[in-house]
C-alpha cells in the first residue's frame, strides 16, 4: 500500500479580517467592498473567494478574482509558491541548466575551446538556486499583497458546520465561493510496502541534497524519473534507473519513448528494464538496492535477483498523489476518484454547489500552466459573470527536460489512430544529426513526427526529441491550436540552418 504524506500545520501569521457587507448579495465587479466586518458568527471571517493553496493555480484564481473585485483569501500551509517553485518546474530547471552547462563541456576543445581543470560545486549551485526560490517566495508574497489578497499561514481543513467552513489554526473562514487548489506531493513507499523503502527520497528530497550522490538509483519511468536521472548522472552521479517495463515514458508517443530509452543509455545512464526494486538495506558503504529482474528472453519470464551497492540516493520517482487527506473534505460530501483526485466538471464545479478544484487536485493534466490558466478562467466566471469561462483541456504542450529535450503536444500517433482508424492517420517522420554535432565527437540526435488526421490532413499531433526542442514547441503548439493542417506548414518557409526547419520540410 502507497501512503501519502499528511500536509503539515505550521504556525505562523494571522490573517487580516475582511468580508462583505451583505455576504450573500450577488457580486459585482468594482461595487464591492473589502471592508472587515464579521459575519454572523463572530468567530468566522467572511470572504467573496476563499483558497486553500498557495500554489500555481490557487494563487493565479486568488489574484485574478480581486483583480476583479473580489474580497479573496489564500490559505497556504507551507511555502507560497507551491511545487512549481520551491520543488518542482523551478529548481529542477535551474539544475537542468547546470546539466547542459555540462554536456557542453564535452564540445568545447571540438569548437576551440581549451578548458583545462573545470570544477563543478554542487554545493555553489545549490546555494544561489535556493537563494533564487527565496527571492521568488518573497515576489509571491509581494504580489499578494499589491493584489490585495489575504495571505492566510497555516493548514486548512473544512469543518462540520453545516454552510462550508474552512478552519486554520483555530480561525474560522468562509465564503460563497471556496477554491481547493492543495496540488499533489510525490508517492512514498514504507517499508511494509517494500522492506527498507523509507530509506529512499522522492523528487522533494532531491531539492534537499547538499552534495551531488556518488552513486544513484531512481526508480520510475516517468518524466520526473527521466529528468532527474539525466541531471544527476549528467552532472556526474552514477545513476541506474530501474523501470518495470522496457522503456520510459510510456504514455508519451511510442517514438519519444523508444528514444528517450536509447539516449538515457547513451549518456550513461545504467537502465535496468523490466526489473523492481524488492529491498533496500542500510549497510556500512551505504544502501544496498536489491533488484528483481525478469528475463523476458527465457520461457515463464524467469526472474534473476541482483544487489546495487553502495548506494548513497535512492529516488523513488512512482508517481504523485493528490493533497486532500488532511482536508476533510469528506464533511463536504465531494465526490472524489479512486485515487483520492477531486471529481469535477469542465466548469472545475465540485460536486457540491459553491465548491471548485483545479490543478494537479483534479489529477488531470498535472503542469504549471493548467493550473494557472483553470484558476483564472474559474475566476472570470465567479466573478465577472463570463459564465462559459472555462479551460479547454485539449492540445495542451509540454516538454520533458530530458537530454536533449522532448517537445510534445496533441495526439499520439497510438491515440489518432484508435480515435479516428488507421486509414485516416497519416504520420510524417524524421531523424537526423542537428548541424551543431556536425563537428563534435559526441552526438545526439534529433528526431520529429508529425501526426496528420483525415484528408485534409490537420496536424493533431507534433512529437519532438533533440537539441532546442524545448524552445521550439510553443509556436508549433498555436498552430496547432488554431487548427493548421499539414499543407499549412509546407506553405511556411523554412528559417536555415535550423533543427525547427525540418517540420516544413517534411515529406
Ligand atoms: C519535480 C517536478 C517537476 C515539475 N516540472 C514541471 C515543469 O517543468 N512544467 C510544468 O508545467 N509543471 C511541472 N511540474 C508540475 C507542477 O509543479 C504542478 O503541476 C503545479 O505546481 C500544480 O499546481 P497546483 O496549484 O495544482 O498545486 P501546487 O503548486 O502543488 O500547490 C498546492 C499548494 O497547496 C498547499 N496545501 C496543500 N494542502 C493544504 C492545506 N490543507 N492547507 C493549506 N495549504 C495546503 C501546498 O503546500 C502547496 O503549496 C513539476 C512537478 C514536479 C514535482
Amino acid at each position: 500500500m502507497m501512503k501519502r504524506r499528511e500536509v503539515g500545520r505550521s504556525s505562523g501569521r494571522r490573517s487580516r479580517r475582511s468580508c462583505r457587507e451583505e455576504p450573500h448579495a450577488p457580486i459585482r465587479h468594482a461595487a464591492l467592498t473589502r471592508r472587515a466586518m464579521a459575519s454572523a458568527d463572530p468567530q468566522t471571517t467572511r470572504l467573496d473567494f476563499l483558497v486553500i493553496g498557495g500554489g500555481s493555480g490557487g494563487l493565479a484564481g486568488a489574484r485574478r478574482a480581486s483583480e476583479l473585485g473580489a474580497s479573496a483569501a489564500v490559505i497556504e500551509s507551507h511555502r507560497l509558491g507551491g511545487t512549481c517553485v520551491n520543488v518542482g518546474c523551478v529548481p529542477k530547471k535551474v539544475m537542468w541548466n547546470a546539466a547542459v552547462h555540462a554536456e557542453y563541456l564535452h564540445d568545447h576543445s571540438d569548437y576551440g575551446f581549451e578548458v583545462e581543470s573545470v570544477r563543478f560545486s554542487w554545493e555553489a549551485l545549490k546555494a544561489k538556486r535556493d537563494a533564487y526560490i527565496s527571492h521568488l517566495n518573497r515576489i509571491y508574497r509581494n504580489n499578494l499583497d499589491k493584489a490585495k489578497v489575504q495571505n492566510i499561514q497555516g493548514h486548512a481543513r473544512f469543518t462540520n458546520d453545516p454552510e462550508p467552513t474552512v478552519e486554520v489554526d483555530g480561525r474560522k473562514y468562509t465564503a460563497p465561493h471556496i477554491l481547493i487548489a492543495t496540488g499533489g506531493q510525490p508517492t512514498v513507499l514504507s517499508d511494509a510496502d517494500i522492506p527498507g523503502g523509507n530509506l529512499g527520497i522522492t523528487s522533494d528530497g532531491f531539492f534537499e541534497l547538499e552534495t551531488l550522490p556518488k552513486r544513484t538509483v531512481i526508480v520510475g519511468a516517468g518524466y520526473i524519473a527521466v529528468e532527474m536521472a539525466g541531471i544527476l548522472s549528467t552532472l556526474g552521479s552514477k545513476t541506474s534507473m530501474i523501470i518495470r517495463q522496457s522503456g520510459v515514458l510510456r504514455n508519451f508517443d511510442s517514438f519519444l519513448s523508444t528514444n528517450c530509452t536509447k539516449e538515457l543509455q547513451n549518456s550513461g545512464v545504467d537502465l535496468w528494464k523490466n526489473s523492481q526494486v524488492t529491498s533496500v538495506r542500510k549497510t556500512e558503504k551505504g544502501l544496498e538496492v536489491t533488484v528483481v529482474t525478469k528475463d523476458q528472453e527465457k520461457k515463464n519470464d524467469e526472474e534473476k535477483t541482483s544487489t546495487i551497492q553502495e548506494v548513497d540516493c535512492l529516488l523513488w520517482a512512482i508517481g504523485r498523489q493528490p493533497n486532500t487527506s488532511g482536508l476533510n473534505v469528506a464533511a463536504m460530501g465531494l465526490e472524489m476518484d479512486e485515487r483520492g483526485h477531486i471529481v469535477v466538471d469542465e466548469f472545475q464545479n465540485t460536486s457540491r454547489p459553491g465548491i471548485y478544484a483545479v490543478g494537479d487536485v483534479c489529477g488531470k493534466a498535472l503542469l504549471t500552466p493548467v493550473a494557472i490558466a483553470a484558476g483564472r478562467k474559474l475566476a472570470h466566471r465567479l466573478f465577472e459573470d463570463k459564465n462559459d469561462s472555462k479551460l479547454d483541456y485539449s492540445c495542451i504542450p509540454t516538454v520533458v527536460f530530458s537530454h536533449p529535450p522532448i517537445g510534445t503536444v496533441g495526439l499520439t500517433e497510438e491515440e489518432a489512430i484508435r480515435s479516428r482508424g488507421k486509414e485516416n492517420v497519416k504520420v510524417y517522420k524524421t531523424s537526423f544529426t542537428p548541424m551543431y554535432h556536425a563537428i563534435t565527437s559526441r552526438k545526439s540526435q534529433c528526431i520529429m513526427k508529425l501526426v496528420c488526421e483525415g484528408k485534409e490532413e490537420k496536424v493533431v499531433g507534433l512529437h519532438m526529441q533533440g537539441l532546442g526542442c524545448d524552445e521550439m514547441l510553443q509556436g508549433f503548439a498555436v498552430a496547432i491550436k488554431m487548427g493548421a493542417t499539414k499543407a499549412d506548414f509546407d506553405k511556411t518557409v523554412a528559417i536555415h540552418p535550423t533543427s525547427s526547419e525540418e517540420f516544413v520540410t517534411m515529406r
